[in-house]
């Protein structure tokens, strides 16, 4: 079986880090308003600290949708290929909090995805550490690592990626789960 390496924010959930957001500062961002892959940007200087003791008494995965489709195309997918989640969860505002998001994030996979065998839950920073035959991502930089096949899944900081950019880096674009089905089964 092929092995494939799957992220998990922003390609099985979404959404989860600009609700918190919105609900700290009593705005109403969009992710877009980001301008680039770390929401926690728009919290301003100031309220970091409050922000930081905020996080830690939620659990950003009831904030979250899951993305259409993830959990019945996974499932197929997990028949036909080797299927690994690799997620980072060092939390980049504190990383003392990251056991916190650790405990949230492996809930959260186990109850959500739970034909995947908890075994092949990856806590990760660095991406690129793993052998994969494909991956798929969000993220251009951990879609670095070697594999033959890189999916990047569209999501809000990499829309402007463009077509050039995507061939230099062998990159193709999928823009949802029924995208991704059709490549690989
Ligand atoms: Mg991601």
């Amino acid at each position: 079986m092929k092995k494939l390496i799957v992220d998990m924010d922003d390609v099985l959930c979404e959404k989860g880090f600009i609700r918190m957001i919105n609900e700290f500062l009593g705005t109403n961002y969009e992710q877009e308003d980001a301008g680039s892959y770390y929401i926690n940007d728009l919290i301003p200087k100031d309220r970091l600290e409050d922000w930081v003791k905020w996080y830690y008494t939620k659990n950003a995965y009831d904030y979250v949708d899951i993305v259409k489709d993830a959990q019945e195309v996974m499932e197929k997918l997990n028949k036909v290929y080797d299927v690994y989640i690799a997620t980072a969860y060092v939390f980049r505002d504190e990383p003392k909090v990251s056991g916190k998001t650790l405990n949230d994030k492996y809930n959260f996979l186990s109850e959500k995805f739970p034909f995947i065998n908890p075994h092949k839950f990856i806590f990760i920073s660095n991406k690129e550490l793993l052998d994969a035959d494909i991956r798929i991502d969000d993220s251009p930089k951990k879609l670095m690592g070697k594999a033959s096949l890189k999916l990047l899944f569209t999501a809000y900081h990499n829309k402007n990626m463009t077509e050039e950019e995507l061939k230099e880096n062998n990159f193709i674009r999928v823009n949802n789960w029924k995208e991704v089905e059709k490549i690989l089964l």
